[in-house]
Protein backbone atom coordinates (compact mmCIF):
# COMPACT_ATOMS: atom_id res chain seq x y z
CA UNK A 1 0.00 0.00 0.00
CA UNK A 2 1.42 3.36 -0.93
CA UNK A 3 0.90 6.35 0.48
CA UNK A 4 1.09 10.00 -0.70
CA UNK A 5 1.06 12.25 1.97
CA UNK A 6 2.70 15.36 1.22
CA UNK A 7 2.72 17.11 -2.27
CA UNK A 8 4.44 20.18 -3.06
CA UNK A 9 5.22 20.53 -6.94
CA UNK A 10 4.90 17.28 -8.57
CA UNK A 11 1.40 16.39 -8.11
CA UNK A 12 -1.46 17.05 -6.26
CA UNK A 13 -3.25 15.10 -3.36
CA UNK A 14 -6.44 16.39 -3.20
CA UNK A 15 -7.42 15.86 -6.99
CA UNK A 16 -9.03 13.07 -7.93
CA UNK A 17 -8.68 11.17 -11.38
CA UNK A 18 -5.94 13.14 -12.10
CA UNK A 19 -5.05 10.77 -14.65
CA UNK A 20 -7.70 12.04 -17.17
CA UNK A 21 -7.07 14.58 -19.19
CA UNK A 22 -10.38 16.78 -18.40
CA UNK A 23 -9.09 16.96 -14.90
CA UNK A 24 -6.03 17.92 -15.62
CA UNK A 25 -7.02 20.78 -18.00
CA UNK A 26 -9.45 21.73 -14.95
CA UNK A 27 -6.49 22.12 -12.63
CA UNK A 28 -4.42 24.32 -14.72
CA UNK A 29 -2.69 21.09 -16.93
CA UNK A 30 -1.42 21.86 -20.25
CA UNK A 31 -0.94 25.96 -19.76
CA UNK A 32 3.11 25.35 -19.64
CA UNK A 33 3.16 24.15 -23.24
CA UNK A 34 0.87 26.70 -24.81
CA UNK A 35 3.52 29.27 -22.89
CA UNK A 36 6.23 27.23 -24.20
CA UNK A 37 5.18 26.75 -27.64
CA UNK A 38 4.92 30.53 -28.01
CA UNK A 39 8.63 30.88 -27.03
CA UNK A 40 11.59 30.41 -29.20
CA UNK A 41 13.25 26.91 -27.54
CA UNK A 42 16.55 28.76 -26.74
CA UNK A 43 14.40 30.52 -24.26
CA UNK A 44 13.10 27.30 -22.75
CA UNK A 45 16.95 26.05 -22.46
CA UNK A 46 17.32 29.02 -20.50
CA UNK A 47 14.89 29.10 -18.16
CA UNK A 48 15.99 25.18 -17.18
CA UNK A 49 19.76 25.95 -17.22
CA UNK A 50 18.65 28.65 -14.86
CA UNK A 51 16.38 26.44 -12.47
CA UNK A 52 19.66 24.52 -11.92
CA UNK A 53 17.51 21.42 -12.43
CA UNK A 54 19.23 18.10 -11.55
CA UNK A 55 18.19 14.65 -13.35
CA UNK A 56 15.71 12.84 -10.78
CA UNK A 57 16.64 9.45 -11.57
CA UNK A 58 20.17 8.98 -9.88
CA UNK A 59 23.08 10.62 -10.89
CA UNK A 60 21.72 13.78 -10.67
CA UNK A 61 23.05 15.43 -13.89
CA UNK A 62 21.93 19.61 -14.25
CA UNK A 63 19.03 19.18 -17.35
CA UNK A 64 19.83 21.87 -18.91
CA UNK A 65 23.22 21.41 -19.60
CA UNK A 66 22.62 17.91 -21.07
CA UNK A 67 20.05 19.75 -23.75
CA UNK A 68 23.07 22.43 -24.82
CA UNK A 69 25.25 19.03 -25.64
CA UNK A 70 23.32 18.29 -28.61
CA UNK A 71 25.01 19.32 -31.70
CA UNK A 72 23.90 22.56 -33.06
CA UNK A 73 22.14 23.29 -35.86
CA UNK A 74 18.30 21.15 -36.20
CA UNK A 75 19.20 19.58 -39.52
CA UNK A 76 19.71 15.95 -37.39
CA UNK A 77 16.72 14.12 -36.34
CA UNK A 78 16.56 14.11 -32.22
CA UNK A 79 15.06 11.43 -30.14
CA UNK A 80 13.32 12.28 -26.22
CA UNK A 81 13.50 9.11 -24.05
CA UNK A 82 12.06 9.37 -20.60
CA UNK A 83 13.65 6.62 -18.94
CA UNK A 84 10.49 4.88 -16.79
CA UNK A 85 12.08 1.63 -15.96
CA UNK A 86 12.57 2.24 -12.28
CA UNK A 87 14.32 -0.99 -11.91
CA UNK A 88 16.39 -0.10 -8.98
CA UNK A 89 15.38 -2.02 -5.83
CA UNK A 90 13.37 -0.02 -2.95
CA UNK A 91 12.16 2.80 -5.87
CA UNK A 92 8.46 3.22 -6.82
CA UNK A 93 8.41 7.37 -7.05
CA UNK A 94 7.91 7.21 -10.78
CA UNK A 95 5.27 5.16 -10.60
CA UNK A 96 3.36 7.97 -8.83
CA UNK A 97 3.39 10.38 -11.17
CA UNK A 98 3.12 8.01 -14.77
CA UNK A 99 -0.37 6.19 -12.60
CA UNK A 100 -1.54 9.07 -11.18
CA UNK A 101 -0.88 11.88 -13.20
CA UNK A 102 0.24 10.81 -16.46
CA UNK A 103 -0.36 14.07 -18.36
CA UNK A 104 2.34 15.97 -15.93
CA UNK A 105 4.86 13.76 -18.19
CA UNK A 106 3.66 14.02 -21.30
CA UNK A 107 3.30 17.68 -21.35
CA UNK A 108 6.84 18.01 -19.70
CA UNK A 109 8.14 15.48 -22.37
CA UNK A 110 6.08 17.72 -24.97
CA UNK A 111 8.04 20.96 -23.62
CA UNK A 112 11.04 19.05 -23.92
CA UNK A 113 10.94 17.64 -27.10
CA UNK A 114 10.09 21.37 -28.48
CA UNK A 115 13.01 22.73 -26.49
CA UNK A 116 15.73 20.05 -28.18
CA UNK A 117 14.18 19.83 -31.87
CA UNK A 118 12.72 16.52 -31.09
CA UNK A 119 10.78 14.47 -33.24
CA UNK A 120 9.48 11.78 -31.29
CA UNK A 121 9.50 11.06 -27.83
CA UNK A 122 9.88 7.28 -26.04
CA UNK A 123 8.74 6.25 -22.68
CA UNK A 124 10.58 3.36 -21.76
CA UNK A 125 8.93 1.85 -18.99
CA UNK A 126 9.91 -1.90 -16.87
CA UNK A 127 7.75 -4.39 -18.07
CA UNK A 128 6.15 -5.25 -14.60
CA UNK A 129 4.38 -1.65 -14.30
CA UNK A 130 1.98 -3.69 -16.89
CA UNK A 131 -0.99 -1.47 -15.78
CA UNK A 132 0.53 1.66 -16.01
CA UNK A 133 1.46 1.47 -19.67
CA UNK A 134 -2.05 1.22 -19.99
CA UNK A 135 -2.66 4.01 -18.55
CA UNK A 136 0.40 6.13 -20.46
CA UNK A 137 -1.22 4.69 -23.72
CA UNK A 138 -4.62 6.37 -22.94
CA UNK A 139 -3.43 9.59 -21.78
CA UNK A 140 -1.31 10.11 -25.07
CA UNK A 141 -4.84 9.36 -26.91
CA UNK A 142 -6.24 11.78 -25.12
CA UNK A 143 -3.46 14.62 -25.58
CA UNK A 144 -3.39 13.59 -29.34
CA UNK A 145 -7.39 14.04 -29.65
CA UNK A 146 -7.23 17.31 -28.38
CA UNK A 147 -4.09 18.66 -29.95
CA UNK A 148 -1.67 18.37 -27.38
CA UNK A 149 0.34 15.49 -28.41
CA UNK A 150 0.90 14.39 -32.42
CA UNK A 151 0.79 16.25 -35.39
CA UNK A 152 1.09 19.80 -35.65
CA UNK A 153 0.64 20.50 -31.99
CA UNK A 154 -1.80 23.72 -31.07
CA UNK A 155 -1.73 24.88 -34.39
CA UNK A 156 1.89 25.95 -33.81
CA UNK A 157 3.37 23.24 -36.87
CA UNK A 158 5.13 22.10 -34.08
CA UNK A 159 4.87 17.73 -34.25
CA UNK A 160 6.36 15.39 -31.44
CA UNK A 161 4.69 12.01 -30.87
CA UNK A 162 5.09 9.71 -27.37
CA UNK A 163 5.29 6.00 -27.82
CA UNK A 164 5.29 3.77 -24.64
CA UNK A 165 8.31 1.04 -25.27
CA UNK A 166 7.76 -1.67 -22.84
CA UNK A 167 11.15 -3.15 -21.26
CA UNK A 168 11.32 -6.79 -20.36
CA UNK A 169 12.62 -7.07 -16.96
CA UNK A 170 15.90 -6.21 -17.22
CA UNK A 171 17.52 -3.63 -14.42
CA UNK A 172 21.04 -2.90 -16.61
CA UNK A 173 18.02 -1.22 -19.08
CA UNK A 174 17.70 1.62 -16.56
CA UNK A 175 21.14 2.22 -17.49
CA UNK A 176 21.30 4.80 -20.64
CA UNK A 177 23.09 3.34 -23.33
CA UNK A 178 21.34 -0.33 -22.70
CA UNK A 179 17.95 1.04 -23.03
CA UNK A 180 18.86 2.74 -25.98
CA UNK A 181 20.20 -0.46 -27.39
CA UNK A 182 16.49 -2.14 -26.06
CA UNK A 183 14.72 0.09 -27.79
CA UNK A 184 16.55 -0.36 -30.88
CA UNK A 185 15.81 -4.33 -30.95
CA UNK A 186 18.77 -5.38 -29.74
CA UNK A 187 20.34 -7.07 -26.14
CA UNK A 188 20.14 -4.63 -23.41
CA UNK A 189 24.05 -4.18 -22.39
CA UNK A 190 25.66 -0.75 -22.23
CA UNK A 191 27.65 0.76 -25.13
CA UNK A 192 31.27 2.22 -24.56
CA UNK A 193 30.91 6.03 -24.25
CA UNK A 194 32.01 8.17 -26.01
CA UNK A 195 30.43 9.17 -27.49
CA UNK A 196 27.50 9.70 -25.74
CA UNK A 197 23.49 9.58 -27.01
CA UNK A 198 23.79 13.80 -27.08
CA UNK A 199 25.96 13.43 -30.25
CA UNK A 200 24.77 9.10 -30.98
CA UNK A 201 22.07 7.89 -29.28
CA UNK A 202 18.84 6.43 -30.16
CA UNK A 203 19.62 4.74 -34.30
CA UNK A 204 22.88 7.01 -33.98
CA UNK A 205 20.98 10.19 -34.31
CA UNK A 206 21.34 12.90 -31.47
CA UNK A 207 19.26 11.90 -28.11
CA UNK A 208 18.05 13.44 -24.68
CA UNK A 209 17.51 10.67 -21.74
CA UNK A 210 15.72 11.69 -18.71
CA UNK A 211 14.27 10.18 -15.68
CA UNK A 212 10.40 10.74 -15.19
CA UNK A 213 10.56 13.27 -11.89
CA UNK A 214 12.91 15.08 -14.02
CA UNK A 215 10.57 15.74 -17.08
CA UNK A 216 7.99 16.57 -14.60
CA UNK A 217 9.30 19.05 -13.37
CA UNK A 218 9.36 21.17 -16.65
CA UNK A 219 5.91 22.63 -16.96
CA UNK A 220 5.99 24.06 -13.30
CA UNK A 221 9.41 26.12 -14.31
CA UNK A 222 8.11 27.35 -17.41
CA UNK A 223 5.22 28.06 -15.58
CA UNK A 224 6.11 30.18 -12.68
CA UNK A 225 9.79 30.53 -13.52
CA UNK A 226 13.62 29.04 -12.72
CA UNK A 227 13.21 31.02 -9.37
CA UNK A 228 9.72 29.62 -8.00
CA UNK A 229 11.66 26.36 -8.64
CA UNK A 230 14.55 27.72 -6.56
CA UNK A 231 12.50 28.52 -3.81
CA UNK A 232 12.67 25.21 -2.84
CA UNK A 233 15.60 23.09 -1.65
CA UNK A 234 18.77 24.20 -1.36
CA UNK A 235 22.19 25.42 -3.30
CA UNK A 236 23.09 22.49 -5.47
CA UNK A 237 20.08 20.89 -4.88
CA UNK A 238 16.76 22.59 -5.84
CA UNK A 239 13.30 21.73 -6.19
CA UNK A 240 11.72 18.90 -4.32
CA UNK A 241 11.78 14.75 -4.65
CA UNK A 242 9.56 12.39 -4.21
CA UNK A 243 11.12 10.12 -1.59
CA UNK A 244 10.01 6.37 -1.15
CA UNK A 245 9.81 4.76 1.91
CA UNK A 246 10.05 1.17 2.52
CA UNK A 247 11.37 -1.58 4.97
CA UNK A 248 10.23 -1.23 8.83
CA UNK A 249 8.59 1.59 8.79
CA UNK A 250 5.37 2.32 10.08
CA UNK A 251 3.79 4.09 7.42
CA UNK A 252 5.69 3.00 4.08
CA UNK A 253 4.92 5.41 0.87
CA UNK A 254 6.02 8.26 -1.72
CA UNK A 255 6.76 11.65 0.55
CA UNK A 256 7.35 15.00 -1.17
CA UNK A 257 9.95 17.52 0.44
CA UNK A 258 12.06 20.00 -0.91
CA UNK A 259 15.58 18.27 -1.33
CA UNK A 260 17.53 19.33 2.02
CA UNK A 261 14.59 17.70 4.24
CA UNK A 262 16.28 15.73 7.23
CA UNK A 263 16.71 11.67 6.79
CA UNK A 264 15.34 11.65 10.16
CA UNK A 265 12.46 13.50 9.41
CA UNK A 266 11.18 10.93 6.58
CA UNK A 267 11.80 7.78 8.20
CA UNK A 268 9.93 9.06 12.09
CA UNK A 269 7.71 11.97 10.99
CA UNK A 270 6.48 10.84 7.41
CA UNK A 271 6.75 7.19 7.83
CA UNK A 272 5.84 7.27 11.52
CA UNK A 273 9.01 5.59 12.66
CA UNK A 274 10.11 1.86 13.32
CA UNK A 275 7.75 -0.65 12.79
CA UNK A 276 6.48 -2.67 16.45
CA UNK A 277 8.59 -0.12 18.17
CA UNK A 278 12.12 -1.67 17.47
CA UNK A 279 15.15 -0.09 16.75
CA UNK A 280 16.82 1.70 13.79
CA UNK A 281 19.60 -0.37 12.63
CA UNK A 282 20.80 1.11 9.30
CA UNK A 283 19.43 2.89 6.14
CA UNK A 284 19.59 2.30 2.38
CA UNK A 285 18.73 6.08 1.17
CA UNK A 286 19.29 6.58 -2.15
CA UNK A 287 17.65 2.55 -3.69
CA UNK A 288 19.87 -0.36 -3.05
CA UNK A 289 22.87 1.07 -5.02
CA UNK A 290 23.25 3.62 -2.44
CA UNK A 291 26.00 2.75 0.50
CA UNK A 292 24.23 2.03 3.50
CA UNK A 293 24.19 4.28 6.42
CA UNK A 294 24.14 3.27 10.25
CA UNK A 295 21.64 4.57 12.86
CA UNK A 296 23.67 7.17 13.98
CA UNK A 297 24.46 8.64 10.84
CA UNK A 298 20.99 9.21 9.42
CA UNK A 299 20.80 13.34 10.80
CA UNK A 300 21.36 14.07 7.70
CA UNK A 301 20.21 16.51 4.98
CA UNK A 302 18.83 14.43 2.00
CA UNK A 303 20.41 16.57 -0.83
CA UNK A 304 23.08 15.25 -3.56
CA UNK A 305 26.05 17.24 -1.93
CA UNK A 306 25.36 16.40 1.88
CA UNK A 307 24.82 12.17 1.07
CA UNK A 308 28.04 12.12 -1.31
CA UNK A 309 30.03 13.93 1.50
CA UNK A 310 28.71 11.31 3.55
CA UNK A 311 29.93 8.44 1.64
CA UNK A 312 26.43 7.54 0.39
CA UNK A 313 24.00 8.27 -2.30
CA UNK A 314 20.94 10.40 -3.39
CA UNK A 315 20.60 8.09 -5.61
CA UNK A 316 16.96 7.51 -6.76
CA UNK A 317 15.38 8.65 -3.35
CA UNK A 318 13.98 5.10 -2.64
CA UNK A 319 14.65 4.29 1.44
CA UNK A 320 15.34 1.15 2.79
CA UNK A 321 14.71 1.11 6.20
CA UNK A 322 16.04 -1.57 8.27
CA UNK A 323 15.24 -2.64 12.18
CA UNK A 324 17.52 -3.91 14.49
CA UNK A 325 16.59 -8.07 13.59
CA UNK A 326 18.37 -7.52 10.22
CA UNK A 327 21.21 -9.47 9.62
CA UNK A 328 23.21 -7.44 7.37
CA UNK A 329 25.23 -10.04 5.98
CA UNK A 330 21.86 -11.80 4.69
CA UNK A 331 21.23 -8.28 3.04
CA UNK A 332 24.23 -8.24 1.74
CA UNK A 333 24.58 -11.77 0.71
CA UNK A 334 20.63 -10.83 -1.18
CA UNK A 335 22.17 -7.74 -2.82
CA UNK A 336 25.40 -9.46 -4.29
CA UNK A 337 23.04 -12.16 -5.70
CA UNK A 338 20.86 -9.52 -7.34
CA UNK A 339 23.62 -7.69 -9.13
CA UNK A 340 25.64 -11.04 -10.00
CA UNK A 341 22.11 -12.27 -11.82
CA UNK A 342 21.65 -8.55 -13.44
CA UNK A 343 25.28 -7.91 -14.49
CA UNK A 344 25.02 -7.57 -18.35
CA UNK A 345 28.17 -9.80 -19.08
CA UNK A 346 30.38 -7.47 -21.38
CA UNK A 347 32.99 -5.94 -18.99
CA UNK A 348 35.29 -8.48 -16.68
CA UNK A 349 35.35 -7.00 -13.86
CA UNK A 350 31.51 -6.31 -13.26
CA UNK A 351 31.07 -10.66 -14.79
CA UNK A 352 33.43 -12.00 -13.11
CA UNK A 353 33.68 -9.52 -9.66
CA UNK A 354 29.92 -9.95 -8.72
CA UNK A 355 30.06 -13.58 -9.20
CA UNK A 356 32.78 -14.10 -7.24
CA UNK A 357 31.25 -11.94 -4.68
CA UNK A 358 27.88 -13.86 -4.41
CA UNK A 359 30.33 -17.04 -4.29
CA UNK A 360 32.15 -15.62 -1.05
CA UNK A 361 29.17 -14.44 0.68
CA UNK A 362 27.21 -17.42 0.17
CA UNK A 363 29.67 -19.26 1.57
CA UNK A 364 30.28 -16.94 4.44
CA UNK A 365 26.48 -17.51 5.07
CA UNK A 366 26.68 -20.96 5.10
CA UNK A 367 29.26 -20.44 7.72
CA UNK A 368 32.02 -22.43 6.07
CA UNK A 369 33.79 -18.81 4.98
CA UNK A 370 36.55 -17.69 6.97
CA UNK A 371 38.25 -14.15 7.58
CA UNK A 372 39.80 -14.70 4.53
CA UNK A 373 36.90 -14.54 2.34
CA UNK A 374 35.62 -10.96 4.17
CA UNK A 375 38.80 -10.10 3.27
CA UNK A 376 38.15 -11.23 -0.36
CA UNK A 377 34.87 -9.45 -1.09
CA UNK A 378 36.45 -5.80 0.29
CA UNK A 379 39.48 -6.64 -2.11
CA UNK A 380 37.15 -7.15 -4.90
CA UNK A 381 34.88 -4.83 -4.27
CA UNK A 382 38.45 -1.80 -4.95
CA UNK A 383 38.93 -3.38 -7.96
CA UNK A 384 35.62 -2.84 -8.98
CA UNK A 385 35.60 0.68 -8.18
CA UNK A 386 36.60 2.36 -11.52
CA UNK A 387 37.19 -0.44 -13.57
CA UNK A 388 33.77 -1.15 -14.92
CA UNK A 389 32.39 -0.33 -18.15
CA UNK A 390 29.16 1.19 -16.56
CA UNK A 391 27.81 2.18 -13.24
CA UNK A 392 26.22 -1.60 -12.23
CA UNK A 393 29.91 -2.58 -11.28
CA UNK A 394 30.43 0.11 -9.40
CA UNK A 395 27.40 0.45 -7.65
CA UNK A 396 27.45 -3.34 -6.82
CA UNK A 397 31.15 -2.93 -5.23
CA UNK A 398 29.97 -0.06 -3.19
CA UNK A 399 27.26 -0.97 -1.74
CA UNK A 400 28.71 -4.24 -0.94
CA UNK A 401 31.72 -3.30 0.12
CA UNK A 402 29.90 -0.30 2.30
CA UNK A 403 27.91 -3.13 4.43
CA UNK A 404 31.15 -5.46 5.23
CA UNK A 405 33.29 -2.40 6.38
CA UNK A 406 30.36 -1.09 8.52
CA UNK A 407 29.69 -4.10 9.29
CA UNK A 408 32.23 -6.35 9.69
CA UNK A 409 31.75 -7.80 13.28
CA UNK A 410 28.43 -9.29 11.75
CA UNK A 411 30.39 -11.25 9.01
CA UNK A 412 33.28 -12.21 11.29
CA UNK A 413 30.28 -13.54 13.63
CA UNK A 414 29.60 -15.80 10.79
CA UNK A 415 33.03 -17.05 10.74
CA UNK A 416 33.74 -17.97 14.47
FE1 LIG B 1 27.59 -5.11 -18.03
FE2 LIG B 1 28.34 -4.99 -15.46
FE3 LIG B 1 30.00 -4.22 -17.33
FE4 LIG B 1 27.82 -2.74 -16.81
S1 LIG B 1 29.53 -3.07 -15.44
S2 LIG B 1 28.63 -3.30 -18.82
S3 LIG B 1 26.39 -4.38 -16.30
S4 LIG B 1 29.19 -6.31 -17.08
Amino acid sequence: MVAIAERILLTKSNVRELHSISVYLEHGGYQALKKALSMPPADIISMVEQSELRGRGGAGFPAGRKWRFLPAGRQLKRYLICNADEGEPGTFKDRQIMEFDPHLLIEGMTIAGYATGSCQGFIYIRGEYDWIAKVLVRAIKEAEDIGFSGNNILDTGFSFCVDVFRGAGSYICGEETALIESIEGKAGRPRLKPPFPASCGLYGEPTVIHNVSTLAFVPFIIERGPEAFKSFGKPGSYGTKMFGLCGHVNKPGVYEHPLGVSLKKLIYEDAGGIKGGKRLKAVIPGGLSAPVLKANEIDISMDFDSLTAAGSLLGTGGIIVLDEGVSIPFVAQKTAKFFAHESCGKCTPCREGTNVIRFLMDRLMQGKGSLNDIEQVLRLCRYMKGATLCALGEAAALAIGTMVRKFRDEFEELVK
